[in-house]
């Protein structure tokens, strides 16, 4: 929000210094009082923030007013400046001042192009316009022809005056021709001059259009090429004789055609704006042309000064004092002001572009990233599955192996059970023969029990050896030999012959030996204790069950590991398959992204490429359009001066 700027300035008196008027405005700083002999008049007492005395001269009230303005104006802010007061007090001489005085307008125009070529940095299209708002109606003071124009309004362009001329200009002197053309055209159409100026307002009107240069435009992050448009508005009021009594008392005065509707539709829009936020109410902005061409200017969005100019005579003391009250009002409004940008289609790309990079960076940063992670993760997880996959058929290799193993183990387990089965048997068998032999030839069942044991000739048996020992035979009861013939290796009495060189051992005189003490064989039953066969067969039964059974229960063991694996196995085949869809899934979306960005980045190749062609076209057209303008301009100066010449040679006569 920012007030708007209020000056007041007094022109010189033009009354002699020698008048006896008791009456004088005094000035001290920046109060304003009206004093008698010297004594400040209760009533007429005023301070503004910028008072100028009759010293001071227009650049001064430049500087210190409209400066800024015009400073804005070229940033990109609306601006308007208003010279407001009775005819005669110094209005257009503070708009336009004089040769020696250049005005306000004069030295807005030269600071603009200055300024303009100092910026390196932006371009600059300049627009002109004059107009003049007489007895409600606009007239174009830069074309005689267009006269009475209509006010018209859209969302686009907001308020605006249709088919008024707007000069593209590019430096100060050309302003200034066309100023001076709008004042030779306001001359040109009415005679009584004086009678109208009082009573028209004039608005000179300045479009500032700057954008950043390409080489800057284009630069890859930013949008510099937004196109910024103000408009400068420096108005030179209607008198305000009459007016400022209407606004100050809010008389609505009925004098017919020399009502200035637009100047008093300011009065009151400025009271209402000078009335603060709740109690405003409507602002009459629409009952004047000039409210509504200037609408921006009061309340809205635009730096605005007003310069309010005074005469210090006794004979305009109401008048001043008027135009003072006026001042207090208007140095009250806020108005809120920006820049105002407008997105070209180029800006609206690149904006878009930046949007677009935004988004992919976004895509990259955080989608697209995360995408991508979750395919690492899931590649990860792949990887580790099909490790875990191949560790599991190893270890079921193994386990395989193992269970073969144990499968022959038992086999061969059982195999060795049968035999002993059928050892047990055929032993049962010999036995049973054996024993009829033992009735013949008298042998022992003990011998029966160790062939039995040679044959079975299981490691786990304990036995004595068949040759351990022979029991030699009682000869008394033996009538035959009772050596066995596979008893090679035992003595016997031929041995003995031979052994004792012919002598014939007198078996009888052994027999009177006293008997040694033979040590008697220990009987199955007593010494040595040999398990009977069926013990001994029961017993590596036994153990043989009992090993079948580990055996058997190490295999269920196994088998559960196996379908366990197996199952495990079977899952991870299918995280495996859809890890593998994932994967796929993913990897068309980063495509169809890429393909995306590939048309995006053409159609922003070939929208560059229109609107430089565009712009070289605005450019080439600029400048027939400133040939033909210039010719034409020519064209009816001359004709003018043709006109002239014929009006005023004399006629010859006609012979
Ligand atoms: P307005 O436009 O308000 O009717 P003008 O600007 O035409 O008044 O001023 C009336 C006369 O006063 C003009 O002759 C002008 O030259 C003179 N004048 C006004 N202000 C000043 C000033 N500050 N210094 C010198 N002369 C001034
Ligand atoms: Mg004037």
């Amino acid at each position: 929000m920012e007030k708007i700027s209020v000056g007041v300035r007094f022109r010189p008196s033009t009354s002699s210094p020698h008048s006896d008027s008791s009456r004088q405005w005094q000035i001290s700083d920046n109060a304003i009082s009206l004093c008698h002999l010297n004594t400040p008049i209760s009533g007429y007492t005023f301070a503004f923030d910028h008072v100028f005395d009759e010293s001071l001269g227009n650049a001064v009230v430049y500087r210190v007013l409209i400066k800024s303005i015009i400073d804005a104006a070229i940033d990109g802010f609306n601006g308007t400046a208003f010279a407001y007061g009775q005819t005669s007090s110094g209005k257009t001489y503070t708009m336009n001042g004089s040769e020696m005085d250049p005005g306000i307008i004069p030295l807005a125009i030269k600071d603009i192009f200055d300024t303009i070529h100092k910026t390196s940095e932006r371009e600059f299209l300049i627009r002109v316009s004059y107009m003049e708002i007489y007895n409600e109606e606009i007239n174009d003071l830069l074309v005689l022809e267009s006269q009475k124009l209509p006010i018209h309004e859209n969302l686009e362009r907001g308020v605006y005056v249709a088919g008024i001329r707007e000069e593209i200009v590019s430096n100060a002197e050309q302003v200034l021709q066309l100023l001076k053309l709008g004042e030779e055209n306001r001359h040109f159409g009415e005679t009584n001059m004086n009678a109208r100026s009082s009573r028209s307002h004039t608005i000179f009107r300045m479009v500032i259009e700057s954008r950043a240069k390409e080489e800057d435009s284009f630069k890859e992050d930013t949008i510099t090429d937004a196109v910024r448009v103000s408009v400068l508005n420096l108005v030179d009021l209607a008198g305000s004789e009459r007016i400022a009594k209407t606004g100050a008392e809010g008389v609505r005065l009925k004098e017919g055609k020399h009502i200035n509707k637009s100047l008093m539709v300011l009065g009151n829009v400025i009271n209402k704006l000078s009335e603060g936020g709740k109690q405003r109410g409507h602002i009459p902005y629409r009952d004047s042309k000039l409210t509504r061409i200037l609408q921006p200017a009061l309340g809205g969005n635009a730096k605005t000064s007003i310069i309010c100019t005074v005469a210090p005579e006794d004979v305009h003391v109401e008048e001043t004092r008027g135009t003072l009250q006026f001042a207090s009002r208007a140095k009250r409004i806020t108005n809120c002001v920006q820049v105002n940008e407008i997105l070209t289609d180029a800006a609206l790309l690149k904006r878009q572009k930046l949007e677009i990079e935004e988004l992919r960076k976004r895509l990259t940063g955080s989608h697209s990233e995360v995408l991508e992670q979750v395919l690492l993760k899931q590649r990860n997880d792949m990887h580790k599955s099909e490790l875990e996959r191949d560790r599991l058929a190893t270890e079921l290799e193994e386990e395989r192996k193992a269970r073969y193993a144990l499968e022959h183990r038992i086999l061969e387990q059982e195999k060795k059970i049968e035999n002993l089965m059928n050892l047990s048997v055929s032993a049962h068998f010999s036995s049973a023969c054996s024993q009829k032999k033992v009735g013949e030839r008298s042998a022992t069942p003990d011998e029966a029990h160790f062939l039995a044991f040679d044959d079975l000739k299981t490691p786990n048996l304990k036995c004595p050896s068949i040759d351990f020992v022979v029991r030699r035979p009682s000869y008394k009861e033996i009538e035959s030999s009772p050596i066995p013939d596979n008893f090679a290796d035992v003595a016997d009495e031929d041995l003995w012959t031979r052994l004792n060189k012919g002598r014939v051992t007198d078996l009888e005189a052994f027999q009177m030996t006293p008997p040694l003490p033979v040590q008697e064989f220990p009987s199955s039953e007593t010494s040595l204790v040999v398990p009977s066969n069926e013990e001994l067969q029961a017993k590596n039964y036994e153990i043989l069950e009992e090993d079948l059974h580990d055996v058997r229960k190490q295999c269920e063991a196994l088998k559960e590991q196996y379908s366990k694996l197996e199952e495990e196995n079977n899952i991870l085949k299918e995280e495996k398959i859809g890890l593998t869809d994932d994967v796929a899934c993913l990897e068309k979306q980063i495509d169809q992204v890429k393909s995306e960005k590939q048309v995006v980045l053409k159609e922003l190749e070939e929208e560059k490429r229109k609107l430089n062609d565009l712009r070289e076209e605005v450019r080439r057209l600029i400048t027939t359009f400133s040939q033909k303008e210039g010719m034409l301009t020519s064209l009816y100066s001359k004709s003018r001066a043709f006109v002239e010449n014929t009006k005023t040679a004399p006629i010859a006569p006609h012979e």
